[in-house]
C-alpha cells in the first residue's frame, strides 16, 4: 500500500483495524504533508514498534520528475510512474499565488477532436497517490506554498471519480496539503450522472464544465461525449448543481477559428446560459497537431467577449501559460511518446 493514497478517514480506519488510536492518522498526515518527511523513522512521536509494523505495510513511492520545461511564469513537469507510464502537470504563477494543474488519468477516452491528450487513448486511471504525488513532488521542487489546484490536466476526472474525490480530501485536509476547498477546481467534459453525484460531495469545490459549443450539432462534432449526454441534459444537470450547492459554475469555452467563434455563436451561448449563476472562461486555443483547428484571431476573441458582455454575461479570457514551450494541454507527454 502507498501511504500517499490514504485519506485521513482511511488511515484512521487502518489504525483502528490494528488496534491503535485513530488520531495517529492525523499525526502521520502532518508528518507527510507539513513536515515533509518520507520515512516512518522520522515520525518520532509514533512508537517504534508501530513504526516497524507500518514499514511492513506501506511504501512512500512517488512519481518521478523526468523532465522540466520552464517558461515565463510557468513550469511544466513530466512524471514517470512506477509502471513506466508518463503524465504531466503544470505549475503556474498568478498574481494571487501559485497554482498546479494535475492530470487524473494516463491518456483519456473522451476523444474531444481538438485535444492533444485524447489522441492517446486512456491507458488507465491514476491512483490517488499518483495525483497527490504530482503536488508533493512539485512542492519539493519549488519549496513554496501552493495557492490552488485545478484538476484539468490529462484525463477526465469524472471518469476516475472515486480516486479524484479521495485526492480532493487529501488536498483539502487542514493537517494535510491544506488547500482551501474554494481553491480547488475540477473540470469535466459533462458526464451527467457524475455531475449529479458531485452535487452531494461534502466539500465546497469549484466545478468547471467544458462546453465549447452552444448547440448539439456543433458540440457533438467537437466532443463525442455530447452524443451520450446531450446539451439539454448537461445544462439541466448544471442548473440542478447550482441550485443544490448554491455555487457558481465556470463554463469553459475554447475559441476555435471559424468553428465556434462567431458573433452568432456568442449570442446563442448567452441565450443558452441566460439566468444561470455561471461565468464564462474563454480559452484561446493552443494549436496542436490537430491541424484542422486553429486559434481564433484576436479580433474575433475580442468580439466574442464583447458580445457576451453586452448580453450581461460574466466573462473572462483565460490568461495563457506555456504555449511557447509546447507545454500547454497534453503536448509535453504527447511529444515525448
Ligand atoms: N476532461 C476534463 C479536464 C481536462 S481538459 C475536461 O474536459 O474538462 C481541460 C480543459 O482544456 C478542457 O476545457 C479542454 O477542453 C481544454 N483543452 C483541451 N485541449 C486544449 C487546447 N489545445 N487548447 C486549449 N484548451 C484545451
Amino acid at each position: 500500500m502507498n501511504i500517499y493514497g490514504f485519506t485521513r478517514e482511511k488511515l484512521s480506519s487502518y489504525f483502528e483495524s490494528i488496534g491503535e488510536k485513530s488520531f495517529k492518522a492525523v499525526q502521520v498526515i502532518e508528518w507527510l504533508y507539513q513536515k515533509n518527511v518520507s520515512s516512518f523513522d522520522e515520525m518520532t512521536n509514533i512508537k517504534k514498534e508501530i513504526r516497524e509494523q507500518l514499514k511492513k505495510e506501506f511504501t512512500f513511492s512517488l512519481p518521478e520528475i523526468i523532465k522540466k520545461e520552464t517558461g515565463k511564469d510557468v513550469i511544466k513537469y513530466l512524471f514517470l510512474l512506477s509502471d513506466g507510464e508518463k503524465i504531466e502537470a503544470v505549475l503556474m504563477k498568478h498574481d494571487y499565488g501559485l497554482s498546479i494543474c494535475v492530470s487524473s488519468q494516463v491518456g483519456c477516452n473522451m476523444g474531444c477532436k481538438f485535444c492533444e491528450s485524447g489522441r492517446l487513448k486512456k491507458v488507465r486511471n491514476l491512483q490517488v497517490e499518483e495525483m497527490v504525488g504530482q503536488i508533493v513532488q512539485i512542492k519539493n521542487d519549488i519549496k513554496e506554498t501552493i495557492h490552488s489546484v485545478v484538476i484539468m490536466g490529462i484525463g477526465e476526472p469524472f471518469d476516475n471519480y472515486e480516486n479524484v474525490m479521495d485526492f480532493i480530501f487529501i488536498l483539502n485536509d487542514a493537517k494535510g496539503l491544506s488547500i482551501g476547498a474554494r481553491h480547488i477546481t475540477v473540470s469535466t467534459c459533462g458526464i451527467v450522472p457524475k455531475i449529479k453525484e458531485f452535487m452531494n460531495f461534502p466539500l465546497q469545490i469549484n466545478l468547471a464544465l467544458s462546453l465549447h459549443a452552444p448547440n448539439d450539432t456543433l458540440r457533438s462534432e467537437l466532443m463525442p461525449i455530447n452524443k451520450a449526454y446531450p446539451l439539454k441534459d448537461v445544462i439541466n444537470a448544471i442548473k440542478e448543481y447550482i441550485q443544490v450547492t448554491n455555487r457558481r459554475v465556470t463554463i469553459e469555452y475554447i475559441l476555435l477559428k471559424e468553428v465556434n467563434d462567431s458573433i452568432s455563436h456568442a449570442k446563442e451561448l448567452a441565450k443558452l446560459l441566460r439566468g444561470m449563476n455561471v461565468y464564462v472562461n474563454l480559452i484561446p486555443y493552443n494549436e496542436t497537431n490537430h491541424l484542422e483547428y486553429k486559434r481564433s484571431e484576436k479580433k474575433n476573441i475580442d468580439a466574442f467577449y464583447d458580445t457576451l458582455k453586452k448580453e450581461k454575461m460574466e466573462v473572462t479570457v483565460r490568461r495563457e501559460f506555456g504555449g511557447t514551450i509546447s507545454a500547454a494541454c497534453g503536448q509535453l507527454r504527447s511529444k515525448e511518446l
